[in-house]
């Protein structure tokens, strides 16, 4: 019998459904290969009791015949997210024995479905970076080792990559069904790739941010991680939807995601944006890319080549937006408010105030906050942050014209598979990572990642899927016929 916590969201929910098992047992599965996992540090916090009561709670209704979508369905919660009484720290030392009065209302959105939270998943500090390096709260793991020449799995460790890299693991190694987490320029899709899972950034707009630690607001989005393209579509539905605390929430209907999942993709025509072949492309990610596009092809789908000339403004782009508008939204944590206070002998509040903030932030937020405060200062403001506020604008434009010829884009998820811990001390090393997922970001656009291949070291690698404003079905139903394609089975 196929172990419990090896099923789908779609199998626990059919288990569940017959009775073949209860959502107690379910919980308790994940609960034990939680523990049996710690040495990966996907959780920050672990919340068993709360599971275990949300799970007889799913059995009673399961009972009754009156389940939620997702009764049951053990899940991760990324720590950016706000869980009323859980203590929610962002990765970061100045959030430490934060507990928040209220539930985000995409966590609250997941729980009233039904579902089960296991605990608070790990991840680079307020959602900064694409290894799991910088969370106060230690290094993530991947459950995935590389084969080395000789055949046999090397012992170096590899990044799960970041920032949802708890999220990651944790579905990765079965100890979560699926996850949430937050994308800002690739934090659910790059992650996803490094460890052979899906995941899906919707649209900017349909999932709530309220009640999500802000990083870059323009930017931030809630999207599920999951082991296949189905699960990703049954946790999407759940997540998204209007929400009038979100100034920036889209007032639209929310599809039943999972309903529309065929794999046909005739009459889709998928481009292939030219400057995303990059010189230097590492040829196997190059081959796969081609791969997918024949996969896509066989399903039905006609390929057309496009051109998104901003491309390459991207990266600085993003590395100039994003912390701006963090150091702004990081004035906040100031000692007073929440979290850790550091109040120095003899010293005023300026003087608490700093000492709060040193002690608090780690090296990456830091560096964020100065590059964002010395982009947004009087002296320079125009030159930097005005100026790529309009590449930006420049950057959307080249996919509305992208769109008059094709209904998706098809491309690499990242540069490479996971790498080892260290190997990107240089921070525009570790920036790069991010090359293929931030247009996307700044667009606003649906983008996901699905497994399809191994690195000749046996590593996944995944290919990433953008689509037009709010067609997120699009994109779903072309990670299933890559999914279906790919027939990826290789597990950590
Ligand atoms: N790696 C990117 C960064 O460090 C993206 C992070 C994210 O999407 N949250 O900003």
């Amino acid at each position: 019998m196929t172990a419990l916590t090896d099923l789908t969201i779609a199998g626990m929910k059919a288990g569940l459904a017959a009775r073949d098992f209860s959502a107690a047992e379910l919980t308790a599965a994940h609960l034990a290969a939680m523990e049996g996992a710690r040495g990966l540090n996907a959780f920050i916090v672990e919340t068993p009791d709360i599971a275990t009561a949300q799970a007889a709670a799913a059995d009673a209704a399961l009972a009754k015949g009156e389940a939620k979508p997702l009764a049951g369905i053990p899940l991760g919660i990324k720590d950016l997210f706000c869980t009323k009484g859980v203590q929610t720290t962002a990765g970061s030392k100045i959030l430490q024995g934060f507990i928040p009065q209220y539930e985000s209302t995409v966590s609250g959105k997941l729980l009233a479905d039904g579902a089960v939270m296991l605990g608070k998943l790990n991840m680079d500090e307020f959602a900064m970076g694409s290894s799991n390096e910088t969370s106060a709260y230690g290094k993530v793991i991947s459950p995935w080792k590389a084969r080395d020449s000789d055949g046999l799995h090397s012992n170096r460790e590899l990044v799960p990559g970041g920032s949802s890299g708890g999220s990651a693991a944790a579905v990765a190694a079965r100890i979560a069904a699926g996850a949430t987490g937050t994308d800002t320029g690739g934090s659910i899709r790059q992650p996803a790739a490094f460890v052979g899972i899906s995941g899906i950034k919707p649209t900017y707009g349909r999932c709530s941010r309220w009640g999500v630690v802000a990083f870059a607001s323009s930017l931030d989005q809630a999207g599920p991680m999951a082991r296949t393209v189905d699960d990703c579509a049954l946790l999407l539905t759940s997540m998204c939807g209007y929400d009038a605390k979100d100034s920036t929430s889209l007032n639209v209907p929310v599809p039943d995601f999972a309903a529309l999942l065929t794999g046909d993709l005739r009459g889709k025509r998928v481009g292939v944006p030219k400057e995303y072949r990059l010189d230097g492309m590492d040829a196997t990610i190059a081959r796969l890319w081609d791969q997918g596009l024949e996969w896509l092809k066989a399903a039905g789908a006609t390929i057309v080549d496009v051109s998104l000339p901003h491309t390459r403004y991207a990266l600085p782009v993003y590395y100039i937006i994003a912390p701006a508008e963090a150091s702004s939204n990081l004035a906040r944590y100031d000692g007073v408010r929440y979290g850790l206070r550091v109040t120095p002998p003899g010293g005023n509040l300026a003087d608490m105030y700093s000492a709060t903030r040193a002690a608090g932030f780690g090296a990456e937020v830091k560096r964020r906050i100065m590059i964002g405060t010395y982009v947004l200062s009087a002296g320079f403001y125009d030159a930097y942050y005005t100026q790529a506020q309009k590449v930006r604008t420049l950057i959307a434009q080249d996919f509305e014209r992208a769109w008059e010829s094709c209904d998706l884009l098809l491309t690499p998820t990242a540069p490479s598979a996971a790498f080892a811990f260290g190997d990107k001390a240089d921070p525009l090393a570790m920036y790069l990572n991010d090359v293929f997922t931030v247009p996307a970001s700044l667009a606003g656009l649906p983008a996901m990642s699905v497994p399809a291949g191994l690195s000749p070291d046996g590593l996944p690698l995944g290919l990433q899927i953008i689509g037009k404003p709010l067609d997120e079905a699009s994109v779903l139903n072309a990670g299933l016929a890559i999914e279906r394609a790919a027939g990826f089975t290789a597990r950590p």
